[in-house]
């Protein structure tokens, strides 16, 4: 199966403007920022969408969850955030590897379209 495009941000194949990096997470910009502040928080696991979750992730799941408060803050998110999580092709997911959004530094608007 060929790699998915943030497998390839994972391995450095391809650039990003990476933010965060620990053991198990990578965090960088959106490259079609959707607000100010459009950042991607991946596991390096390469688990393809949140339907694929298993009870061994819940150690990743947790540091992702633990992790995004951080890079909001350290991003000036004071005002508040959202994170989103798309799920297949009706959730909109276009890349098959489990991410979160964190969008800010604007009024969000809701519901989503
Ligand atoms: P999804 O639609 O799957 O929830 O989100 C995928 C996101 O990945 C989109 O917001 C899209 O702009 C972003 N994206 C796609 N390809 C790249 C890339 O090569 N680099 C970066 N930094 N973001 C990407």
């Amino acid at each position: 199966m060929s790699k998915t495009i943030f497998q390839r941000i994972i391995d450095r194949e391809i650039p990003a403007q990476i933010v965060h990096e620990d053991d198990i997470c990578l965090a960088f910009r959106d490259v079609n920022p959707q607000a100010p502040t459009h950042i991607l928080v991946i596991p390096k696991k390469p688990i393809p969408s949140i339907d694929h979750l298993v009870a061994e992730d819940a150690a990743t799941v947790s540091h992702l969850w633990l992790t995004i408060p951080r890079l909001a803050a350290d991003q000036g998110l004071a005002d508040g955030y959202r994170v989103v999580v798309n799920c297949g092709s009706d959730g909109g997911q276009t890349v098959d590897h489990l991410h979160f959004h964190i969008l800010g530094g604007r009024p969000l608007a809701w519901p989503p379209g």
